[in-house]
């Protein structure tokens, strides 16, 4: 029964449309794997390393979905998960009934209920599987990911999320990856804010922020926000990690959610507001920890 199911999943076609930072590591990750791999990419220039590796190049998200039983998603926004689905030539014109679509990027919770509905209509089920752990966890296949979606779906998809990541939890019905995938980004905002206010008022006193890191690591202010980013903000050093007009966009899904959900959060508003201003400075492509030198130029 277990080597029948093994071969289940060996003998599954994968698809994989949007092969950016994160897709292009992710979709050679399953291509290294030995799973039979069809990719679609805007550009198709960054297809290039995966059509050598030995997937089927396709020249639409239709004709991946006509090539494969899972098709994953890692696009930019909703619109463009709209898009790649129901737009022309998109996954729902090729799917065929029973296939699953695996959206891994971070887009809004209640588009992906109605996305995961519409694909329902036609026998297609959905899994919503955001990841968090950036392109080196893309590389090295250790992202955490948090799934939404049926136990049946999400059983069935589980094995390839095992060459992906690490920390993969079901967390609920569709949707709920997405909301999980908000309450990372919230915790990551505020810490940032959190992390940038106590090292200025390091720097305001007088006393060097390094050694406050130091003695502040290994206590309960201690995190991974305060190790990784309080370095970059020591450092005046900002390359990315993750940009900060990308976090400006799931904050945005943030706050529209917390809006529509009547959920008060006044921590993510302020670290928002001054991601916004960091955009306004022209930082975006700057990672988000630049919330810091956002603060700096204020002077109370
Ligand atoms: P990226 O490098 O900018 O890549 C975006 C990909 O989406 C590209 O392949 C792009 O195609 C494709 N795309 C965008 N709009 C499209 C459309 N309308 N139709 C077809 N293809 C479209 O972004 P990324 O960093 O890989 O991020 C992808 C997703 O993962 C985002 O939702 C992001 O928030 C999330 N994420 C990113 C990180 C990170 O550290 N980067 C971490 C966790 C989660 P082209 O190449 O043709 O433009």
């Amino acid at each position: 029964m277990l080597a029948r199911y093994a071969e289940d999943v060996q003998e599954m076609k994968l698809g994989f449309v949007g092969l950016g930072i994160m897709g292009l590591p992710m979709s050679l990750n399953l291509q290294r794997a030995g799973f039979t791999l069809s990719v679609y990419n805007r550009n198709p220039a960054r297809a290039q390393t995966l059509e050598k590796a030995g997937a089927k190049l396709c020249r639409s998200p239709k004709e991946v979905a006509e090539n494969a039983d899972i098709i994953f998603i890692c696009v930019s926004d909703t619109p463009d998960v709209e898009q790649v689905i129901f737009g022309t030539d998109g996954i729902i014109h090729g799917a065929k009934a029973g296939s699953i679509v695996v959206d891994m990027s971070t887009i809004s919770p209640e588009e992906t209920k109605k996305f995961a509905r519409r694909l329902a209509e036609k026998n297609i089920e959905m899994i919503d599987a955001p990841i968090s752990g950036g392109e080196a966890g893309a590389i090295t296949g250790t992202l955490s990911i948090m799934a939404g979606g049926s136990a049946e779906a999400f059983a069935r998809v589980k094995p390839y999320f095992e060459k992906l990541g690490k920390n993969i939890v079901h967390v609920g019905t569709n949707g709920a990856g997405q909301v999980a995938k908000a309450c990372n980004q919230i915790v990551i905002a505020v810490s940032i804010e959190a992390v940038s206010e106590a090292l200025l008022f390091a720097e305001k006193c007088g006393v060097d922020g390094r050694k406050v890191r130091e003695a502040l690591m290994g206590g309960f202010a201690g995190s991974k926000v305060m190790e990784v980013h309080g370095n970059r903000m020591l450092n005046d050093d900002y390359k990315p990690g993750f940009k900060a007009k990308l976090h400006r966009k799931d904050m945005g899904i943030v706050m529209d959610t917390a809006a529509k959900v009547k959920a008060f959060l006044p921590g993510a508003a302020l670290a928002t507001r001054h991601i916004d201003e960091a955009l306004e400075a022209g930082d975006g492509e700057l990672d988000s920890s630049a919330i810091f030198k956002v603060l700096r130029k204020k002077v109370k």
